[in-house]
């Protein structure tokens, strides 16, 4: 409890911080509010003058499900709400130094907005098209199974972030300043409920416009920012020890005084590109499974202790969950769990086939899905390290799409298990209803993955079973493959100048260079770049 005492000679405080706990039907009832609090500090609710939230969750470890409110609460006289800080974007001046920013993902985006911030021109060269012209790009790999290798789930403005669940919730909060970028996202038109929820979360109907906003901050401010600009070439001095700029698919040269490399971890040509010309890379850990989907009233009967088919009291959302187990030395764990959403289709290239979720901003689906993956070690990888070296777990990555693509037997079609099947090793004969638009077909799973994964799947599976009993259900489905939860591969940077050790002036940023995983890591990895190219010129 954090209590601020008056300077009234009795030190009576007044404005105190309580949790109280609420029913569920009481959520919106400020007067029910109001005596919580005044039980918890044991006063009269007659001098509670003032009640306003600060953080809100959901109490569900056991029946009945409760929510969990924080307060803020004035005591004798009313205390304002702290309302969101409204950042300020100042406009550059036409001297600035320019920084080139590749990639227009959440970290792309947050470093140009810090370079503007700290006096820096940014210019962010994006491979994919603007977020409006992107939506119509889905069509051709939902309806016709037909991968835009530029524009389509993972590339685009707003990078693999804008058609995503767009959950907020991050754990890297010793990283940056989370708030400040909750609060860049509600002045440029997100919900301010995400400065209270303690599982934020945005939805895809709602971000594309939070993305446009970013974008005409940037413009207004005197950035710049290029679509349809895949950088395809770098220019590098000093025997490639130093960059000053890159190279557009189309010819045109960017340079500037530092490039931020934030490309994400679908831009495998750039791993490729930074490769031949020499610039060191490093494995890195990464993990890989199956996105999991069962219908969402079964979760929500799992997660809200009540029986299935009693229908979800309307306060309370559509529920999530959060597994996580070690089989055999490797994690075993369920990532980007996306309630009342949808598998998509992420594959950024033809040949292959990768899924992964969404969901939008009511999260009214009738399905719940999430990534289940099993961590891999550079060491797993060491068949593929002799043909492919540092690009090893890219290899392996593809080697499953590629088989996921077969087995799916045309266009995004994928293959898919139920998972009572997959447990027990037998093909599906029909497969439950699913969210995945292009379709799913039949097929034995675990040969299409290394032993070393569907093993671990298999132990995980069972033991999340008995962790949240229902889980194993007859209606769940393992649709193939979720590859891309994370790079395989990192872009080394020294951890004071952020910059690559053997390339002056290049800053690897955000999922792509091994520095983030999530919107709100990315964000933040976006500005700590920034900052550092900020310090590389005073002290240039
Ligand atoms: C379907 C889906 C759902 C997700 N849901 C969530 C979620 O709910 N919550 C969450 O925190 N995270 C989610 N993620 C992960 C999240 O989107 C990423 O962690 C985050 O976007 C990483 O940010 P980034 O800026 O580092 O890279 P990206 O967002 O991948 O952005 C990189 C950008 O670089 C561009 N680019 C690549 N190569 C080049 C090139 N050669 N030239 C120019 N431009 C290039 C790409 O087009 C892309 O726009 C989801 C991802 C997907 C695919």
């Amino acid at each position: 409890m954090v209590t601020r005492w008056s300077s009234k000679p009795e030190m009576i405080p007044d404005s105190q911080e309580v949790d109280v706990s609420l029913a569920v039907d009481k959520l919106d009832d400020q007067e029910a509010w109001r005596k919580a609090a005044a039980r918890r500090l044991k006063i009269s609710p007659s001098r509670i003058a003032s009640v306003s939230l600060l953080k809100k969750s959901i109490d569900a470890r056991k029946a009945p499900v409760r929510f969990r409110l924080r307060l803020l609460v004035g005591i004798g006289a009313p205390v304002p709400q702290e309302e969101p800080r409204c950042p300020v974007i100042p406009e550059v001046s036409s001297q600035a130094r320019r920084i080139v920013i590749v990639g227009c993902g959440p970290a792309g985006m947050f470093a140009a907005l810090r370079c503007l911030q700290l006096g820096l021109c940014p210019v962010i060269l994006e491979r994919g098209k603007d977020v409006s012209a992107r939506r119509f790009d889905l069509a051709p790999i939902l309806r016709e199974g037909r991968v835009l290798e530029d524009s389509n789930y993972c590339f685009g403005e707003g990078g693999a972030g804008t058609f995503s669940d767009g959950k907020l919730y991050t754990r890297a909060t010793k990283r940056g300043p989370v708030r400040d970028i909750y609060e860049m996202l509600v002045a440029h038109g997100a919900a301010a409920e995400i400065l209270t929820d303690a599982h934020p979360h945005i939805g895809s109907n709602l971000l594309p416009n939070v993305v446009k906003a970013l974008r005409a901050t940037i413009l207004e401010s005197g950035g710049e920012v290029h679509f349809e600009s895949r950088v395809e070439g770098l220019l590098l001095s000093g025997k490639g020890s130093r960059i000053s700029g890159v190279v557009t698919a189309d010819g045109r040269e960017f340079q500037g005084a530092g490039v931020i490399l934030a490309t994400g971890h679908s831009a495998r040509d750039i791993h490729r590109l930074l490769l031949s010309h020499g610039v060191a890379l490093e494995q890195k850990s990464f993990a890989m499974g199956v996105r999991i989907e069962h219908p969402q009233p079964l979760i929500d009967s799992i997660q809200y202790h009540y029986d299935h088919g009693v229908k979800r009291p309307r306060a309370l959302p559509a529920a999530r969950y959060r597994l996580a187990t070690t089989v055999k030395g490797r994690s075993v764990h369920s990532f980007c769990m996306c309630p009342g959403g949808f598998i998509v289709p992420c594959a950024t290239s033809n040949d292959e086939l990768v899924v992964n979720g969404m969901s939008l901003s009511r999260r009214d689906s009738p399905f719940a899905n999430s990534g289940l993956v099993v961590g891999i070690e550079p060491r797993d990888t060491e068949s593929w390290q002799a043909e492919h070296g540092v690009l090893a777990g890219m290899a392996l990555q593809a080697t499953i799409e590629q088989a996921a693509k077969e087995a799916g037997g045309g266009g995004q079609v994928a293959p898919a298990q139920r998972l009572l099947d997959f447990l027990e090793g037998g093909l599906s004969d029909d497969l439950p209803e699913t969210s995945y638009f292009p379709g799913v077909r039949p097929a034995s799973l675990a040969d299409l993955l290394p032993d070393f994964i569907s093993h671990r799947l298999r132990e995980g599976l069972m033991r999340f079973g008995k962790a949240m009993p229902g889980y194993l259900n007859g209606e769940a489905l393992l649709v193939g493959f979720e590859t891309r939860s994370s790079s395989p591969v990192r872009i080394p940077r020294s951890p004071d100048s952020f910059q690559h050790p053997g390339v002056i002036g290049l800053f690897p940023c955000g999922e792509g260079a091994g520095y983030a995983g999530g919107i709100v890591s990315a964000a933040l990895d976006g500005r700590r770049c920034a900052e550092a190219v900020a310090e590389s010129l005073l002290s240039a």
